[in-house]
């Protein structure tokens, strides 16, 4: 039962992130306004808001102009509930108030993380204006993971690894004169420290290293893009960033006792 909620809210919030990448990108207001069709602007009622499936019954068309509608709306709806069902896994019949605490900061994080994906994969940006208050609201709750017990690397560690993680890309970008990496890379860097601390850090920089390296590669190999083509390195980060928020531990944990 509780898996089918947490599936439907993670469709829910999906359909939501769509709207946020949408109106960030049309620097429309995300918090007034119906949604309407991009192409058209008609305003969508009721059943074109379920997620997912108005996107099956209408089969990928506006209903008002037949336009086509992107797959990244049902994509990403379905993206957004299986890694929230994964998050809340761990946590099924364990749901204190504490848990829930941690399990809604992990949903944040996974939140923004899709939106950067996307974001940067259409657009080519990491905005400021998602990163800043990720990073805010981020960092403020971090005293209240260790509920009662305060530790004190586990405030400082998370800090320590957000000056590595953005001082890394800011090397790159000094060396190259911004020709790698862009700024937004700089701040990325610095937020995933900030969720990630060290050991997951360095997991999601492998992470997107050497995915990144291995799409890059199939797609120069598929004649899809050439070498010097412009690469969304935010989408490999956020990926990076959900793999180690998961699995960072684990491997860790494997590694060092390898
Ligand atoms: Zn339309």
């Amino acid at each position: 039962m509780m898996i089918a909620i947490v599936f439907i809210f993670g469709l829910i919030i999906g359909s939501f992130l769509n709207v946020v990448i949408w109106r960030l990108h049309s620097e429309e207001s995300v918090l007034t306004g119906r949604s309407h069709c991009p192409k058209c602007r008609h305003v969508l009622g009721p059943i074109e808001l379920i997620p997912v499936l108005s996107f099956l019954i209408q089969k990928g068309k506006c209903r008002h102009c037949g336009k086509s509608i992107s797959w990244q709306y049902p994509l990403v709806e379905f993206s957004a509930a299986i890694l929230f069902l994964f998050a809340y896994l761990p946590y099924d019949l364990r749901l204190t108030t504490y848990n829930f605490f941690l399990l809604a900061r992990e949903w944040f994080m996974i939140s923004v993380m899709i939106i950067v994906f996307v974001y940067d994969l259409k657009y080519y940006l990491i905005l400021d204006k998602i990163i800043y208050p990720a990073a805010a609201l981020v960092f403020v709750t971090l005293p209240l993971i260790y509920g009662g017990g305060i530790s004190w690397w586990g405030i400082f560690g998370p800090i320590v690894a957000a000056i590595l993680g953005g001082g890394f890309f800011l090397l790159q970008y000094l060396i190259s004169k911004g020709k790698w990496i862009g700024g937004g890379d700089i701040k990325m860097g610095a937020l995933m420290g900030l969720i990630l601390g060290l050991g997951g850090l360095g997991v999601a920089l492998f992470f997107a290293y050497v995915v990144g390296a291995i799409v890059g590669l199939i797609l120069v190999a598929g004649k899809i893009k050439k070498m010097k083509s412009q690469v969304p390195f935010g989408t490999f980060l956020a990926a990076g960033t959900v793999f180690a928020i998961f699995f960072g531990e684990k491997i860790l944990n494997w590694y060092l006792n390898f």
